[in-house]
C-alpha cells in the first residue's frame, strides 16, 4: 500500500544526516532552549527572509503565541476560517478570544476576502470587536493575501499568516509568513517542513515582537526566574530543533518534488479535476486535493489498486460536535466550506514517493478519470 503521507520514509531518506545530529544534541547535555534551537530559529529567519523567527512547541502554540503578543485575548474576536485544521480555531479560544468563521472561496479553498470585508463592516450581533485576522495557506497555496490584509488594515485589525501548511510557498514574489506582523508554522511531522515529534515557530520582522514572543513562550521571562509577562511553556526542544536544522537544508528541494509530483498527477487527469493554482502564486502541495462527489467510489477503486488517500477535511470546524452551534459565521455561514468537506480527496505526497510509485498512481489516475 502507498500510503498518503509517509514520515518515516522521511526520516529514512537523511537517516545518516539526522542520526549525526541526533547525537550531536544528546552529547551536548543541553536540552531545552540551546544552541541547535538558537541556530535553527536564525536559518528559519534566513531562508524565509524575516528578522526573527521564535520557536515554540508546536504549531496550536505558534497561534496563541502569535495572537498573545499582538495583545488579542478575552474582550477580542479573531476571524478565521472553517475549512482549516481545528487547531487554528483552538488556538484562537485557548487565548480568551471568540472566533468568527468565514467562508472559502471554494476553487483555492482559502478565505473569502469579500466574505471577511462584510464581516468586518458589519459583524455578527453582540461579537466584541474584531481584533485580528488570521489567513490560513491551506494545503500548500497563499490565501489571497492583498485584499485580506487591506481590509484588515482599514478596519485596524491585525493579520496572521497560518502557515502550517505552507513553508515555502509564495505570493506576488515573496515568501507567505513574510506578509503579515507575526506568521505560525507548525513542525508536526507531515507538514512540509517537518520534525520528528512535535515543534513550531513564529516569524516576525519586528524584533521587539519576537523579544515578546520568546518571553511568552517561557513563563513570560526575559531573565531567569522573572516573569514580566504571564506567559505560558511552549520551547521547542533541541532534539527537534538539530532534526529541524537537517530537514530545514532540504526544504527547498523537498517542495520542487511535491511539485513535480504534483505535474505528474496533473497530466495524468482531465484538466476540471486539477486543483486551481492562484495566478502570481505559487503551491507547494502540502495536499494536492481532489474534488470529486464521488469521492466514496474512487477512494475505495484507489484502495484496491493499493492507493492510500486521506479527507483533509471530513467535517468543517462548525459542524464538529466541540463547535456545533456555538460558533459566529459570516452571512454565507460557511456553506462552500461544508460543501467542500463532502467533496475533497487528498492524494499521496510526500517527497519520498518513487518515481514507480507516481507512475502507478497516474496510471490508475489514467483508467479512473478517462
Ligand atoms: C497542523 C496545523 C496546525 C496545528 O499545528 P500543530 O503543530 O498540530 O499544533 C495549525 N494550523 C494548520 C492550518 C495546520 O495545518
Amino acid at each position: 500500500m502507498i500510503p498518503q503521507a509517509n514520515p518515516g520514509a522521511g526520516y529514512r531518506a537523511l537517516k545518516a544526516e539526522i542520526d549525526d545530529a541526533v547525537a550531536r544534541a544528546l552529547n551536548s547535555g543541553w536540552y531545552i532552549l540551546g544552541a541547535e534551537g538558537r541556530a535553527f530559529e536564525s536559518e528559519f529567519a534566513a531562508w524565509l527572509g524575516t528578522n526573527r523567527a521564535v520557536g515554540c512547541a508546536n504549531g496550536t502554540d505558534a497561534l496563541v503565541l502569535a495572537l498573545r503578543a499582538l495583545g488579542v485575548g478575552p474582550g477580542s474576536a479573531v476571524a478565521t476560517v472553517s475549512h482549516t485544521a481545528v487547531a487554528t480555531v483552538a488556538a484562537i479560544e485557548m487565548t480568551g478570544a471568540i472566533p468568527v468563521l468565514i467562508d472559502i472561496d471554494p476553487s483555492h479553498y482559502t478565505m473569502d476576502p469579500s466574505e471577511l470585508a462584510a464581516v468586518l463592516a458589519d459583524p455578527p450581533a453582540g461579537l466584541p470587536p474584531i481584533a485580528a485576522v488570521i489567513p490560513v495557506h491551506l494545503y500548500g497555496q497563499a490565501a489571497d493575501l492583498a485584499p485580506i490584509i487591506a481590509t484588515a488594515k482599514a478596519h485596524g485589525a491585525a493579520v496572521i499568516e497560518d502557515c502550517s501548511q505552507a513553508h515555502g510557498a509564495t505570493y506576488r514574489g515573496g515568501k507567505v509568513g513574510t506578509f503579515t506582523e507575526a506568521a505560525t508554522f507548525s513542525l508536526y511531522p507531515t507538514k512540509n517542513l517537518g520534525a520528528l515529534g512535535d515543534g513550531g515557530i513564529v516569524a516576525t520582522s519586528d524584533p521587539a515582537r519576537a523579544d515578546l514572543l520568546a518571553a511568552l513562550r517561557q513563563y513570560g521571562w526575559r531573565s531567569h526566574y522573572i516573569s514580566t509577562e504571564a506567559g505560558i511553556n511552549s520551547r521547542l526542544d533541541e532534539l527537534q530543533a538539530a532534526i529541524l536544522r537537517v530537514k530545514l537544508a532540504h526544504l527547498d528541494g523537498h517542495n520542487a518534488r511535491r511539485q513535480a509530483i504534483a505535474a505528474g498527477y496533473d497530466a495524468a487527469l482531465p484538466a476540471a479535476l486539477r486543483p486551481a493554482r492562484r495566478a502570481g502564486a505559487s503551491h507547494v502541495f502540502h495536499q494536492y486535493v481532489l474534488r470529486l462527489p464521488d469521492r466514496t467510489r474512487v477512494q475505495a477503486a484507489l484502495r484496491e489498486a493499493g492507493i492510500g488517500s486521506g479527507i483533509h477535511y471530513p467535517q468543517p470546524v462548525h459542524l464538529q460536535p466541540a463547535y456545533l452551534g456555538r460558533v459566529a459565521m459570516g452571512p454565507a455561514a460557511c456553506a462552500a466550506s461544508a460543501k467542500a468537506c463532502t467533496e475533497v480527496l487528498s492524494l499521496p505526497m510526500y517527497p519520498e514517493l518513487t518515481d514507480s510509485e507516481v507512475s502507478h498512481i497516474c496510471a490508475t489516475l489514467r483508467t479512473l478519470f478517462p
